[in-house]
């Protein structure tokens, strides 16, 4: 893996020499310069951004016999799963739930290799401790037996009704995910082949109006129905085919690797490296060129130009189009579009090092606050900053003790805010909000907090849009209501440019690691076989 913004192999110029720089506009590789760069004589695809939908894109198109760069802005690759290191500590900056473990093992075994020989993905029970403003908690497992009696403690007559809604969730995971969350949605005929399907799986309820048909108890309707926050929706308005992750997990597991997310991060670069590929950090890109309707190459900030015969954009998809594409090659993602769509909610995530352990908290906490729908109007309708709050506090430590040093738990607190919408001030907000979360945290499940903080860092809206140039500081692009999705999301071949393709959580599927994995499925389908660019 490279970082430099003005050299690499694939910068050679007319000469091939590694670091001789082009003259400005003149393409560095690509179609009729291929004697100057092409290793193999493959045709060249430039993947910007390195997030885990990037990453597997650049497999996939490595696997396909194209010569991949990736172009990250940041100094490290992984994106939302970047990895902090400070003072002996590690942080990763965002995924942590790892389900569907099988699309990873299928990025290996497409490079003919074996995930297990590099990661060791280890199951993580329970899956989430969720606690109730009252004190109350509940272990949301993957074990049945455990579930129903859990369920039948917090709330006796609905064990029926969770049952049911199991079903339901494994009836929505067999379409949902496994028929559609891999195919692109094209056209109009794509999204009516599927309109049966989705009338008789109750799509046009909420996820939490399909929990409150089948369960009554007020408790557990939020424990059923809090999934969709996990990919920036709200449950009173995402889609009820986002219930379909309660089967993913109850099936597949929750987990995580030993050395954290990073660990996948760094596999799949190095999968990349052993195909041939490349990538580049520290390389911001300006402009996607585009000739005649057709992506021709990328632009960096640093001024050099890359030539490429497919470009595949894992940045943001609004910031793609708005910032990348000059607005006279889009008709359709027009600024006015853009502005229109409805953006997730963002997030405050609060990393911290405690030079003490708290071995009684799970790797995966979920606090509940006072307020449930109403709170999640303030962060997705109102766009208001609430006072009160519902967490999710990751302890890896709990699972992978090295994340921290000796004595010490490794921590994030994430708390779901809305996005820029809001107009908040962060940086003269972030540190009284980071107090209050604190405070919560310090009365009820870390006490004595505050005095046992060996390291501190945070993470607010306007670093989702400073930092990882999303869109009003979405942390999950578009919001995932059934308006904006398959057909309705930014296509992954982009509606406005031919060579042109989308992965990552801007795009369908959507977010989550599953989503944009499979966004990367998606490419297979559509990126033409390398062999007919030659
Ligand atoms: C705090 C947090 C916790 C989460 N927890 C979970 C979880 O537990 N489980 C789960 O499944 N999902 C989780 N998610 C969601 C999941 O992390 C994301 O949906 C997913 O990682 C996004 O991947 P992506 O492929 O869209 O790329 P991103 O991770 O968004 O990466 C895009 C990359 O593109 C780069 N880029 C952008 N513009 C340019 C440019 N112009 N030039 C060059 N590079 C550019 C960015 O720097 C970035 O590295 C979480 C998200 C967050 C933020």
């Amino acid at each position: 893996m490279q970082n430099t913004s003005a050299s690499s192999a694939h910068a050679g110029g007319e000469s091939g020499q590694p670091g001789a720089a082009p003259g400005r506009g003149e393409p560095t590789r690509g179609p009729g310069r291929r004697a100057a760069g092409a290793r193999g004589g493959r045709p060249h695809a430039v993947v910007i951004g390195s997030g885990f939908g990037g990453l597997a894109a650049a497999v996939r198109l490595g696997v396909r016999g194209y010569d991949v760069t990736v172009v990250e802005k940041l100094d490290e690759p992984g994106g939302r799963a970047y990895v902090h290191r400070q003072d002996g500590f590690s942080f990763d900056a965002g995924p942590t739930v790892i389900t569907a473990p099988f699309l990873f093992e299928e990025l290996w075994s497409l490079c003919g290799r074996r995930m297990a020989d590099d990661i060791d993905l280890r199951p993580v029970t329970p899956f989430y401790r969720i606690r109730f403003h009252d004190g109350a908690t509940f272990d949301y497992t993957g074990d049945a037996a455990a579930m129903r009696a859990e369920v039948a403690r917090l709330a006796p007559g609905d064990v029926e009704g969770y049952e049911r809604f199991v079903r339901m969730s494994e009836a929505i995971f067999r379409v949902g995910f496994e028929e559609l969350a891999h195919v692109p949605f094209g056209s109009w005929t794509d999204m009516a082949r599927i309109v049966p399907d989705m009338v008789r799986l109750e799509s046009y309820r909420t996820v939490y109006g399909l929990v409150a048909k089948h369960v009554k108890d007020d408790r557990l309707r939020q424990v059923l129905s809090f999934h969709p926050l996990l990919v920036g929706g709200n449950p009173f308005s995402t889609t009820s085919i986002y219930s379909l992750i309660a089967f993913l997990e109850r099936n597949w597991g929750v987990h995580f690797p030993i050395g954290g997310t990073g660990a996948l991060v760094k596999g799949l670069v190095s999968l990349i490296e052993g195909l041939g590929g490349e990538v580049r950090c520290g390389a911001e890109v300006r402009r996607i060129t585009v000739e005649n309707g057709r992506a021709r190459g990328v632009e960096l900030a640093s001024g050099e130009r890359i030539a490429a015969d497919v470009v595949v954009s894992n940045a943001d998809s609004a910031w793609t189009y708005r910032h990348l594409v000059a607005p006279e090659a889009r008709k359709r993602w027009t600024d006015r579009r853009i502005e229109r769509q409805r953006y997730s909610m963002s997030l405050f995530v609060w990393y911290f090092g405690t030079r003490r352990q708290y071995p009684d908290v799970a790797h995966h906490t979920i606090l509940l606050g006072p307020r449930y729908k109403a709170l999640l109007e303030d962060i997705f309708q109102r766009h208001v900053l609430a006072d009160d709050f519902s967490l999710y506090l990751h302890r890896p430590t709990a699972t992978d003790p090295a994340l921290a040093p000796p004595g010490c738990d490794a921590f994030y607190v994430l708390s779901p805010v809305p996005n820029l919408l809001s107009g908040t001030d962060w940086p003269a907000v972030q540190e009284r909000y980071r107090r209050s979360v604190s405070a919560l945290l310090e009365a009820t499940v870390l006490p004595g907090l505050e005095a046992s903080l060996a390291t501190s860092r945070l993470l607010t809206p306007q670093d989702f849009q400073d930092r990882l140039l999303s869109f009003r500081g979405a942390a999950f692009g578009p919001e995932p209501v059934l308006t904006q999705s398959a057909f309705f999301r930014p296509h992954n071949a982009s509606e406005d440019i031919e060579h042109l393709y989308l992965v990552g959580a801007g795009t369908h599927p959507g977010a989550g690691l599953p989503g944009v994995l499979s966004s990367a499925r998606v490419l297979d389908r559509v990126v033409p076989d390398a062999s007919k660019l030659l």
